[in-house]
């Protein structure tokens, strides 16, 4: 009996297996192709001054338009991207999509991109980037790049010097999902960035931990002595809001001011 059960379980896990490498490779095709086909869409997110209520740019966020299965988040397509080759073109169309969006918003409003590694090691990232920027007419100051931590060791080694040049002609530099990767301090003493981006994971508890507190204020106390300014991400509450605000944290974003959508400029909540 032990023994039927067994293997009716191993069966059981060859579909789930094959299915997976099955439903695998079905995306890679259809992937390879999104772009050439204008499946990519730019989503976007408002980031606010905390201190103000104010909106002061919005966060690009890719979207894949699948025909046969409706709209695909990042998160079930970048990595694979990223992996087969095609990371380039969807962010080069998501770069050109926001640049594009901003600076027809005639608002001043920045928008915040996020750049993968595999992006930037490649010669003519920062003539992409240029591109993007001069076709659209968005001035360079409005362009915020997010990079993540580990994408910033990478940087050190192969991109530093464009990301410079970037930074001379007034693009601003950003650690997204900063306190999740590693060595933090080595990367913000070998890299010139202009603002952090806290982790969605350290702002979920804050009401309830102590503990969370006390990280955020460090995270806060050292972004003041380098001078960079801080993005609080994943704010719900109005509580986590107030909280930040009291610490002096500049900026936020999260589903309570406003959720990702297809305008580049929506409605963002700032009642209470
Ligand atoms: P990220 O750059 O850290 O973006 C923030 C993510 O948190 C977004 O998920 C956003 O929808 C979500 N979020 C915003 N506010 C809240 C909130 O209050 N609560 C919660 N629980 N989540 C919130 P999304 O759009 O699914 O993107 C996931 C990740 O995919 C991004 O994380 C980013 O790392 C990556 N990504 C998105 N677009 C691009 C792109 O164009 N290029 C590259 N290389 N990566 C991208
Ligand atoms: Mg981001
Ligand atoms: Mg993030
Ligand atoms: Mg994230």
């Amino acid at each position: 009996l032990a023994k039927g059960r067994g293997r009716a379980r191993y069966e059981v896990f060859d579909d789930d297996l094959r299915s997976r490498i099955e439903r695998r490779l079905d995306t890679e095709l259809a992937l390879r192709d999104a772009v050439e086909r204008g499946e990519i869409e730019t989503w976007y997110q408002p980031i606010v001054d905390l201190q103000h209520d104010t909106v002061v740019a919005t966060e690009a966020l890719a979207r894949w338009r699948r025909p046969d299965r409706g709209l695909v988040f990042p998160g079930d397509f970048i990595a694979i991207a990223e992996e087969v080759g095609l990371i380039k073109g969807i962010g080069t169309t998501v770069l050109g999509q926001a640049c594009r969006a901003a600076a027809s918003l005639e608002k001043g409003l920045a928008v915040s991109v996020n750049v993968s590694p595999r992006q930037f090691v490649q010669d003519d990232f920062g003539a992409v980037v240029k591109r993007a920027l001069s076709e659209s007419g968005l001035p360079p100051a409005q362009l915020w790049l997010e990079l993540t931590e580990s994408a910033v060791l990478e940087a050190i080694d192969s991109a530093a010097r464009t990301f410079q040049e970037l930074r001379a002609i007034g693009v601003r530099l950003a650690i997204d999902d900063f306190g999740t990767g590693y060595s933090s301090f080595t990367h913000l003493r070998a890299f010139t960035v202009d603002l952090l981006k806290i982790d969605l994971t350290f702002i979920r508890d804050l009401e309830r931990s102590e503990h969370d507190r006390a990280i955020v204020e460090g995270i806060l106390r050292l972004a003041d002595s380098l001078n960079l300014d801080v993005v609080a991400e994943g704010i719900e509450t109005t509580g986590q809001r107030d909280l930040l605000k009291g610490m002096g944290c500049r900026y936020g974003q999260g589903y309570l001011f406003s959720k990702p959508g297809p305008a580049a400029s929506p409605a963002v909540y700032f009642g209470d």
